[in-house]
């Protein structure tokens, strides 16, 4: 059995909601990950057995290697397709945010989405959402947003109507926002949802398989070249830092979501606990942070960069140079290992 971690009342205003939506379209965030991607296409497939006609938007491009998940042909995104992302949230009766916190995540949607007047409902796990919805369902002790979207289709009475599809999603998810039940994951009402959803037919080595394993050579060539040659080590800060700029990316016929996961590599190395990842894009930088243990690397990543996120997960954006993002890294770190 599930411990009630959402709020009742959440669950009926939720529930009431979308049961007389006829057209609710759910939208996650920017650079969609395993879990925005679990969560929206998760609770579309539910909705669309319900009879609902849903869709689903992105700001931009889903990842190639996420591109096999069940309902992602019919999702549209909003850097391909502006118009029928516009016009699909006019003719939304329910708006379902999932997986952000700010409205910001949601970069070119944000201004349609924040001046519809359907009612809008949002389900994350990131730490203080600003208040952009009608009903917040946040819960950051839950790992994945697709947690809470299972716990919402189970606390809404509708277990049963579960599909398979839905459970693929939900599972994907979770497995990536753990990388696959390694961190964040240490709940054990997790493990009793898997094994739901491995009832419903999910084949979980398969999906680990498809997740993890589709690497191109140039992807894995990337992976070994910033190892090698871009990776700092300070030692007495326990920590790591990887850059790539855009030259670098040049040589190994670079696609999105290719870099995705290196950040996480340096925390495998043993006395390394925070872990930064900086990349060039155009004209800004773009950094990741990663932790292990109780170092708040969201706090990192706000007093440098004004950035945000989890306790060991967290983004920012910097439009300076390389040299000067690595600099102020390297000067803060010192005083923030105490
Ligand atoms: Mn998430």
């Amino acid at each position: 059995m599930l411990s009630k971690v959402i709020d009742e009342a959440l669950v009926q205003k939720a529930k009431h909601i979308l049961n007389h939506a006829k057209h609710p379209v759910l939208i996650s965030h920017m650079g969609p990950d395993g879990d925005a991607m679990g969560s929206s296409l998760g609770l579309a497939d539910f909705l669309r057995e319900q009879g609902k006609q849903v869709q689903v938007l992105y700001p931009d491009a889903p990842p190639a290697f996420l591109n096999w998940m069940p309902g992602v042909e019919s999702a549209i995104h909003f850097t391909h397709s502006p118009e029928a992302c516009i016009a699909a949230i006019e003719a939304a009766d329910a708006l379902v945010l999932l997986d952000f916190n700010t409205s910001k995540r949601m970069a070119g949607l944000a201004p349609y989405v924040l001046e519809s007047r359907a009612k809008k409902i949002l389900i994350d796990h990131h730490p203080g959402p600003d208040d952009f919805a009608d009903v917040i369902l946040s819960y950051p002790n839950i790992s994945s947003t697709s947690e809470l979207v299972f716990r919402y289709i189970c606390r809404a009475g509708c277990f049963d109507e579960m599909s398979l599809s839905t459970a693929e999603c939900l599972y994907t998810g979770m497995m990536t926002d753990t990388g696959a039940f390694t961190y964040n994951s240490n709940g054990e009402e997790i493990y009793f949802i898997i094994s739901q959803l491995i009832r419903k037919g999910v084949k979980k080595d398969r999906i680990y398989d498809r997740v993890f394993n589709t690497y191109s050579a140039d992807r894995m060539r990337l992976m070994g070249f910033v190892l090698h040659s871009r990776m700092r080590i300070l030692d007495a800060c326990h920590s790591a830092i990887i850059h790539l700029s855009t030259d670098d990316l040049k040589g190994f016929d670079y696609q999105v979501g290719d870099t995705e996961g290196f950040v996480n590599l340096p925390l495998s190395i043993s006395g390394i606990y925070i872990s930064i990842f900086a990349r060039q894009e155009e004209n800004r930088i773009r950094l990741s942070f990663r932790s292990k243990g109780s170092y708040p690397v969201n706090q990192l990543a706000a007093e440098l960069f004004g950035g945000g996120g989890h306790v060991n997960a967290a983004g920012a954006e910097f439009s300076g140079s390389m040299e000067e993002a690595i600099a102020r890294i390297e000067a803060a770190l010192p005083d923030y290992l105490v």
